[in-house]
């Protein structure tokens, strides 16, 4: 197999972080991850399109980037189709083959960023929908023996971006391929204002999934800073759950937070809110910042280190929790 020596991963991460990787591979089928794998000694990490991490400092092991492709039907009824798609597949080309064919439910998570490979690692989620609705199967290879897993739904405890995978099996797995439940007849999600405001705005009469989908492209696209243009991971942070007596308490204070009532009773809080107030939105300190419309998505204007970004990351952190009493949580994956 070919394994290259100090790797630059500037390419390979969306902040757009110099570091090196001592040893770094690709893999595009099972046969070649199970051989690199069972040659490997010392640390290993699994990339896909990088847009969920920052590397804080060079890494010192094997950089293994996924790269195994193909979309097939493995199953279909009355109702569902079932695909499965190769982890290495960019997940916005998925999505795209789901429009094409007239797939529906992945529809309003279009344009994000990423590979197939890494959208069960934290449930992916946006405009009101999460992987775990149309998620059926994956395959999976432990990292230590090379030996092959089948996880489904209920194996993979899915959560508010979360799964096993970022839990208690966190670096144990290599996950080779996702098979997914699409609609023939599906049924649109609409709940989140800004897509309803935008298919207007489209003059759209008879909605459909290709047009949920250009709503949320467009609305991305005026929001989100590129990554291509600008180096960042999305959010930043999670959005924390409190229970609603802390809730009340906070509004008495804080009358303009904004917080969303969950099933169980608690309450989500817009942790780009609580950012936006303690002054961050549009700050800047060297290359490193905080986005001028997004204050939850942290950013990496040219040549910030990945410590630097942390730096302000920990900062952020520290004054919402004196400001709002409330504990913030990296939702980006540090290297
Ligand atoms: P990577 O960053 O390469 O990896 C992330 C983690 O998963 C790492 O720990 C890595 O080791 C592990 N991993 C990756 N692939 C595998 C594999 N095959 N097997 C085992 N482990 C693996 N996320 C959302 O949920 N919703 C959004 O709306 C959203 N919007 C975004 C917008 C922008 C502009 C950006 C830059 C990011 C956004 N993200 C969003 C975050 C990110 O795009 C997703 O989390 C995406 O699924 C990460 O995929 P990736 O292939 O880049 O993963
Ligand atoms: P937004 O629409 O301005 O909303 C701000 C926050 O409020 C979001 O984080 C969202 O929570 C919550 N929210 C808004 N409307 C809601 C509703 N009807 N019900 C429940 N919660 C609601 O957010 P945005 O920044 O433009 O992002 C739009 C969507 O893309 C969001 O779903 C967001 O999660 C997703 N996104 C994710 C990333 C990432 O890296 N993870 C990056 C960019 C965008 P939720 O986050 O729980 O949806």
């Amino acid at each position: 197999m070919n394994i290259k020596d100090n790797v630059s991963l500037k390419k390979y991460n969306t902040f757009g972080i110099e570091v090196l990787a001592k040893k770094f591979a690709m893999f595009s089928n099972q046969e070649e991850a199970g051989e690199l794998l069972s040659e490997n000694q010392g640390a290993l990490l699994v990339l896909g399109g990088g847009s969920n991490l920052l590397f804080t400092k060079n890494y010192d092991g094997l950089v293994l980037k996924n790269d195994i492709g193909g979309i097939e039907v493995v199953e279909e009824n009355d109702d569902f189709v079932y695909l499965k798609a190769g982890a290495g597949i960019n997940w916005h080309q998925f999505v795209m083959y789901c429009i094409d064919h007239n797939l529906g439910g992945v529809e309003n998570l279009s344009l994000i960023p990423g590979n197939v490979g890494a959208s069960p690692m934290q449930n992916i989620g946006a405009y009101g929908v999460e992987i775990k609705e149309v998620f059926h199967q994956l395959e999976a290879m432990h990292i230590k023996d090379q030996s092959l897993h089948k996880f489904n739904l209920k194996d993979c405890e899915f959560g508010y971006r979360e799964s096993v995978f970022k839990k208690k099996y966190k670096g144990e797995f290599v996950i080779l391929s996702v098979s997914y439940r699409l609609s023939k007849h599906p049924r649109f999600n609409v709940s989140y204002g800004a897509i309803t405001k935008e298919l207007e705005k489209m003059n759209v009469h008879e909605l459909c999934i290709a047009a949920i989908s250009q709503a949320v492209i467009n609305i991305r696209r005026s929001k989100l800073p590129d990554p291509a243009v600008i180096g960042n991971a999305g959010s930043f942070f999670k959005n924390p759950e409190i229970d609603k007596k802390q809730f009340d308490e906070l509004q008495l204070s804080f009358p303009g937070i904004v917080g969303y009532i969950l099933e169980n009773g608690n309450v989500k809080l817009a942790a780009g809110w609580m950012i936006e107030q303690c002054g961050w939105k549009g700050y800047r300190k060297g290359d490193a910042g905080c986005h001028k419309d997004q204050a939850l998505v942290l950013v990496n204007y040219a040549n910030a280190g990945g410590e630097e970004i942390y730096a302000l990351s920990e900062e952020i952190l520290i004054s919402v929790k004196n400001k709002f009493g409330v504990k913030l949580e990296r939702e980006v994956n540090i290297y």
